[in-house]
């Protein structure tokens, strides 16, 4: 679960495929959280995904460690188990990368 979503079956299997995950029904459009918990009970890494949606969105970057992000191993198991389909491991990647730049951006400016 933890590999990027394919919209194309015309998407070529090469050697470095290790699986395929065929879901049986369109996934919907994400609505809004619920605030239902539900992401945070099943995180083994003890994560808060919704709180990470939420600060990646309001900006408020500096938050992010506060709520596990960089304890998450990306195993998608908070996003398969959202009621309101929210992108969470794609918005868990993008605050990692955002932290990371930002990371970058404080060691170049001293
Ligand atoms: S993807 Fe990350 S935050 Fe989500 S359940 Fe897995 S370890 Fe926890
Ligand atoms: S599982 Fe989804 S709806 Fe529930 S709290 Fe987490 S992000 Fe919100």
């Amino acid at each position: 679960m933890t590999a990027p979503a394919i919209f194309d079956l015309k998407t070529p299997v090469t050697k470095g495929t290790s699986g395929i995950v065929a879901l049986d029904e369109q996934i919907a459009s994400p609505d809004p959280c619920i605030r239902c918990g539900k992401c945070v009970q099943v995180c083994p890494y003890g994560v808060m995904p919704l709180y990470v949606d939420t600060y990646l969105e309001q900006e408020r970057f500096s938050e992010l460690e506060e709520v596990g992000l960089t304890n998450c191993r990306e195993c998608g198991g908070c996003a398969f188990v959202c009621p309101a389909h929210r992108p969470l491991l794609q918005t868990i990647r993008l605050a990692k990368a955002k932290l990371g730049k930002l990371a970058g951006e404080v060691k170049a400016n001293g």
